[in-house]
């Protein structure tokens, strides 16, 4: 079919390579989306774009580096750890989003600038005496801390997350924690949710907090199926993978 044309040709980066041309192009769409986002909100400043690169390959983040992008995401220590040490060169922030068990801790404390997904007062500890330690032996920078709340009425529908009741007592512990910045809130909104209703309700999750920590400002929401509704109720990070990268590869 000729509408299909385009797909097989090899249309050549300025590197020569076609995967790299197929990223700058669903790049350049998701970046004007959030700019027609941003617009739309009346807002002055754009979010920070995470590229969520999950079962994606290493060599992909270098094209993405190439192409501009600051911030990767990904879920799985062993998987991030490997494609960080592989990428040592490479200028790019690496961000944990995936559910995180405390004896990962240590892993994570060598390559992550912020872990978005603390869920428990156990991985607050287990990052803290990580960071320490990672600090005393290379200098690292304090972590970047978000809290993800959970914004399920339905427990099947669960994504993980505290509970916006546990919120608080989560934040103390990372506020008294030496190595730790507490930035902010991160959700994922429940499958088949509106998406505008979940966000406004993290929106007001946020409120509560900044009212005890004010430097609390964070608020990671959006993925690829809602960015707009996130941009709209005030999102300072979006967490964007299969618009950018394509669908993930089934893994066993
Ligand atoms: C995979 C993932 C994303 C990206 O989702 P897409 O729908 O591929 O954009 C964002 N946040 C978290 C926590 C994820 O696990």
């Amino acid at each position: 079919m000729s509408s299909l044309g385009h797909d097989n040709e090899q249309r050549q980066s300025p590197d020569g390579d076609a995967r790299t041309a197929e990223l700058a192009d669903r790049l350049g769409l998701v970046r004007r989306r959030i700019e027609g986002a941003v617009h739309a909100a009346g807002r002055t400043e754009s979010p920070r774009l995470i590229v969520v690169t999950k079962f994606h390959p290493a060599a992909d983040v270098r094209r993405l580096a190439a192409l501009g992008v600051t911030d990767v995401g990904e879920n799985r220590d062993q998987e991030a750890a490997s494609k960080s040490l592989e990428l040592a060169g490479v200028d790019v922030k690496w961000h944990f989003i995936g559910q995180l068990q405390s004896n990962k801790a240590k892993s994570v404390a060598k390559y992550a600038a912020s872990v978005q997904s603390i869920d428990r007062p156990q991985v607050v500890e287990a990052l803290a005496k990580a960071i320490a330690r990672e600090k005393d032996a290379t200098g690292r920078s304090d972590l970047d801390c978000f809290i993800q709340v959970s914004l399920d009425d339905d427990a099947g529908a669960h994504r993980g997350g505290a509970s916006p009741s546990d919120v608080e007592v989560l934040a103390g512990k990372i506020e008294s924690a030496g190595g730790l910045r507490l930035s902010g809130l991160m959700a994922v909104a429940p499958l088949g949710a509106d998406p505008d209703a979940v966000f406004e309700k993290l929106t007001g999750i946020s409120e509560a907090l900044r009212a005890v920590h004010p430097a609390a400002t964070g608020i990671s929401a959006g993925m690829s199926q809602d960015l707009e509704a996130a941009v709209k109720f005030g999102a300072t990070h979006l967490r964007i993978g299969s618009d950018i990268l394509g669908s993930r590869p089934a893994v066993g």
